[in-house]
């Protein structure tokens, strides 16, 4: 067993998280450049995060009265959007519109207009209104590039300023600064800054380039993925996976290869993607956190796939695409 919790154990520290149903739209940065996985396409959001205003109180002020300003309220991982068939749409408030809460900046655009955020409280629309407030997870894949940064942001943020209001020296209650990216402590001075948690998703293949694919104990029978898990202090990504993969099926791997990372602010991770080789392909799974784990050929995905044995994690999620790559085609399988 893992000290850490286990993302794909689903303990307390990722109680929201799936790691199976990551939105593609949780992603910022454009680099994907890993040598596998050029498709992997996690890169959206497009503001410019214009870290160099956050502490100019003037520039911050006169944008907060410009009424074309744009401000998302984000609280419990949700923000109101417009959800239909076709996609879905951030609501976004005027400044004078925006409830009291902690407000941050969260970037500018290429036509000049600021966005902030507020980390709520959320008011729930009207039913009749058309609107709703939706999770990031909901939310995050049908959103825009630009709308799902800025959701991605402002709920990671919200989700920070929600959880870690004492000094966790002192424990006084902190004030936030620089436009809401970091707090800091009356009584010490000493400062605080947004956490965020890695995590670890590896594809592992043996000599015949077959894949691991297991199922977590809490899962739904058939449904299996690739493994998870959260980095350990001190530890290397690389590192973490090797760990990961050795605790939870008794594999051994080498050749770790980064192919990309993608934010899971749920409530607080980045999640790296990795590919590994299996030098000891014996499984034998860690049955409090897995439930089977097993090697597939291309053939036996298909074949398990198209009879219902088995099912993957959704086109949306990390985990998907990084099976994708591999699989080397669109997956089979209905979602
Ligand atoms: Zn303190």
């Amino acid at each position: 067993m893992s000290a850490a919790p286990s993302i794909t154990g689903g303990g307390d520290h990722q109680a929201d998280a799936d790691v199976t149903s990551l939105p593609q739209a949780a992603g910022y940065g454009r680099a994907l450049t890993g040598p596998a996985l050029t498709d992997l396409a996690l890169a959206r959001g497009e503001v410019d995060r214009s870290a160099y205003l956050r502490a100019n109180d003037a520039w911050l002020a006169e944008a907060w009265a410009d009424p074309a300003t744009r401000v998302v309220v984000a609280e419990h991982g949700r923000a109101v959007c417009e959800i239909g068939d076709a996609g879905a749409a951030l609501v976004f408030a005027a400044p004078s519109e925006a409830p009291d809460g902690v407000r941050f900046l969260l970037g500018v655009d290429e036509g000049g207009t600021a966005y902030f955020g507020v980390a709520g409280p959320l008011v729930e629309p009207r039913p009749d209104s058309g609107l709703r407030a939706a999770h990031l997870r909901e939310a995050g894949p049908l959103l825009s590039d630009l709308e799902a940064g800025l959701m991605t942001h402002a709920v990671a943020l919200a989700n920070w300023h929600e959880t870690f209001t004492h000094c966790p020296r002192c424990g006084a209650p902190t004030d936030p600064f620089a436009s809401g990216h970091a707090r800091r402590c009356p009584a010490d001075a000493s400062e605080h800054f947004p956490r965020v948690d890695p995590a670890m998703i590896v594809l592992v293949t043996d000599a015949d380039d077959r894949a691991l694919l297991a199922r977590n104990a809490l899962w739904p029978e058939r449904r299996v993925s690739v493994l998870a898990g959260f980095v350990e202090a001190g530890e290397s990504a690389e590192q973490a996976v090797a760990r990961e993969v050795q605790e939870e099926t008794g594999i051994t791997v080498d050749a770790v290869t980064y192919l990309g990372s993608q934010p899971w602010p749920m409530p607080q991770s980045l999640m790296l993607g990795f590919r590994a080789a299996a030098t000891r392909t014996e499984i034998m799974v860690d049955a409090d956190e897995i439930a089977e784990a097993n090697w597939y050929s291309r053939d036996e995905l298909r074949d398990a796939i198209a009879s219902g044995t088995l099912r993957l994690p959704p086109p949306v999620s990390i985990a998907h695409r990084i099976i994708q790559s591999w699989y080397g085609s669109e997956l089979p399988g209905s979602w």
